[in-house]
């Protein structure tokens, strides 16, 4: 049935018109009670707020048991949390690509110390997800409208951060200049010790902008927004 209450609008992140929800970036359960007042809200279409709940579940069992994250006040706060949904059993099927990947053995920790221990394979294409949604978020947040149709979220995760170095070639000291760009030249906003994110505008046309996602003390994602086309950083 039809609430009267229901606000229509655009979908931040789908650009449809029509009845919308409450989006909260990032999500709440990513938090220890009471998540904080402040957090990021956006207008979101039905189905696009309820295809993210699966992965928000994923995604924050993938950044709190990564052991950069340990040390990390709210992340040890919420871990109980999470490992109680991790063993559940109706959790299998949204958990089922970290189950199916854990492994055991011995493997270097941060320390470079071989530990044993079980680990596990990330699902790139879901994180990735996940931070374009988050930069679609911001991105309206910053701005005050949805990221133009034909734009889109390139997200690169901090491992594959190497790798974009190599192929950058001569241009990697691009990358250099935006990473000291979002590092000391922007503000930093923070939501506790969950969340935060610096971002800059690229001189280049108001849609072209570069991200710094930060989950859990951890720099995790570049991203940048730029014309679907040219989905590549070097040519912005
Ligand atoms: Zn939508």
């Amino acid at each position: 049935m039809k609430s009267k209450k229901e606000k229509t609008g655009e979908c931040v992140y789908c650009g449809t018109v029509g009845p919308i929800t409450v989006d909260h970036v990032p999500p709440r359960s990513f938090f220890p009670d009471p998540p904080p007042q402040d957090l990021i809200t956006v207008p979101s279409c039905r189905k696009c707020n309820a295809g993210f709940s699966k992965d928000d579940d994923y995604v924050r069992l993938v950044l709190t048991v990564n052991e950069m994250a340990s040390g990390n006040a709210d992340r040890d706060q919420i871990m109980p949390t999470v490992m109680r949904f991790a063993k559940r059993k109706e959790s299998k099927n949204v958990l089922a690509s970290f189950y199916n990947s854990l492994t055991s053995g011995y493997h270097l920790n941060v320390q470079g110390i071989y530990v044993r221990g079980q680990r596990f394979t990330i699902d790139g294409a879901r994180l990735d997800k996940f931070a374009q949604r988050v930069v679609k978020a911001l991105f309206f947040r910053e701005k005050g409208h949805g990221l133009q149709d034909g734009f889109i979220v390139n997200a690169i995760h901090q491992a594959r951060l190497e790798g974009l170095e190599r192929q950058l070639g001569e241009d990697k000291d691009f990358l250099y200049f935006i990473l000291s760009k979002l590092i000391e030249d922007s503000d930093f906003k923070a939501w506790g010790e969950v969340f935060g994110y610096s971002w800059v505008q690229s001189p280049n046309g108001s849609e072209r902008t570069w991200w710094l996602l930060d989950f859990y003390g951890t720099p995790y994602y570049l991203c940048s927004t730029c014309p679907e086309v040219e989905a590549d950083v070097r040519s912005q």
